[in-house]
């Protein structure tokens, strides 16, 4: 099994780094948040109780957004977000492909077509001047993707949606705590959708929501979430037969969010400002030392943004190395240094090639994704962590550069 071990470059040399693994991303949990939980399980209600109001309160508050909808994860916070937009069959969508998945699933979920844009090569956000090129008569909406935790480039973004009339929807799955043109995310879009999996910023276990200002948007979205159904006096469309009387109006889903989930994010929503505060400390070291080796490429930031990062991505510089980021990444992991890669470009999968994408679509998304990694980034690393990821990155680009 491990007779070729010796024909992979996976060792810089010496001794490993650390001699334990360390992983790019890790939840925190605290007393606080078992608490929570535990006062949850013990009294109750376990479901559409007052916890989901509460949660969805502070989710205003931390915004700046009018409405908050919770919901049982970020890829139903975006279906809702693509149904409450009026997308569906023989629309198009325009998103980036540096993005997990589900931010285009979205739009094939309401029957409509995916389009991709390219992303900015500093930046690595999605390209303004990209998705205007790819608007036709049936776009209907933007995704837009705060890839990394900071804000794409919504101020463009939005002058196009508007000009256009299309509905801009960000997802800000990573984004949750970064301020963008001095406004929190959340605030800026039609919608935004947040996710709260373990890896992200903050953890609900599983949860997601979307923020929104509009009235309208709202209602869709609270009824798209549940069901479809209602017992608003306002939302109503006939005369009620009595006390018990509710009506389904639309075609939604169960997606809602448990007391239990909505405790436990009240809790770590606590601890936002503390994880921000991290999170911007363990970039400011990494961009500071990265920036001092020729061959790593550091990502430009969005002027005018106060980012909270939830990935942090070394790009290699290939021409400046002997091996590639294939043999990079191995030889992090040689160091105990486990990575991960944010993204594979979404119409790279067999699902999306046999609908018939091809490879070259995005040129800049398609270098990128050849050259990138994702190192360790979350709130409980060490200093002495951080550092050995540092050690590390310096051993590797010195021993193999050109
Ligand atoms: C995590 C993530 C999602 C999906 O969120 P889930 O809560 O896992 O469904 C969507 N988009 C992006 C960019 C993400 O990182």
């Amino acid at each position: 099994m491990k007779e070729n071990i010796q024909e992979i470059p996976a060792i810089a040399g010496g001794t490993p780094v650390r001699d334990t693994k360390i992983s790019y991303g890790h939840q925190y949990l605290d007393e606080a948040d078992y608490q929570a939980v535990l006062d949850v399980l013990k009294n109750g209600p376990l479901t559409c109780g007052p916890k989901i109001e509460e949660l969805e309160d502070k989710l205003c508050r931390i915004t700046g957004a009018r409405h908050a909808v919770s919901v049982s994860n970020g890829t139903a916070a975006l279906h809702i977000a693509c149904l409450a937009a009026g997308v569906g069959e023989g629309d198009e969508v325009i998103t980036t492909p540096i993005t997990f998945a589900a931010s285009a699933n979205c739009a094939l979920y309401c029957g409509a077509k995916p389009v991709f844009a390219d992303i900015n090569e500093k930046t690595y956000e999605i390209d303004p001047a990209s998705v205007e090129s790819c608007i036709t008569e049936k776009t209907k909406a933007v995704v837009a993707v705060d890839y990394t935790g900071q804000s794409a480039d919504l101020k463009a973004l939005r002058k196009i949606c508007d000009e256009h009339k299309l509905v801009l929807i960000t997802d800000g799955a990573h984004s949750i705590g970064t301020f963008y043109d001095g406004k929190p995310t959340g605030s800026i879009a039609d919608m935004t959708t947040f996710s709260f999996h373990p890896v992200k910023t903050v953890t609900a276990g599983e949860g997601g929501a979307v923020m929104t200002d509009s009235d309208e948007l709202y209602k869709r979205l609270v009824l798209f979430s549940k069901h479809g159904i209602t017992r608003n006096p306002d939302w109503l469309e006939n005369v009620p037969d009595g006390p018990w009387y509710y009506e389904q109006i639309e075609l939604g889903y169960n997606y809602r969010m448990t007391d239990i989930q909505a405790a436990l994010l009240i809790s770590q929503l606590d601890k936002l400002e503390m994880f921000k505060a991290r999170r911007k400390e363990i970039v400011k070291r990494y961009n500071e030392a990265f920036s001092r080796i020729p061959q790593i490429m550091v990502q430009e930031e969005i002027p005018d943004s106060d980012t909270t990062r939830h990935l942090y991505i070394l790009r290699i510089r290939p021409e400046r190395l002997s091996i590639g980021r294939k043999e990079f990444f191995e030889a992090l992991g040689a160091e105990n240094i486990c990575c991960n890669v944010h993204y594979i470009p979404t119409y790279y999968f067999p699902y999306y090639q046999r609908l018939g994408y091809k490879k070259g679509l995005c040129p800049k998304a398609e270098k990128l994704y050849e050259e990138i990694m994702s190192l360790p980034l979350y709130y409980a690393m060490s200093d002495k962590d951080v550092e050995d990821v540092i050690t590390a990155v310096k051993k590797i680009a010195a021993y193999y550069a050109v």
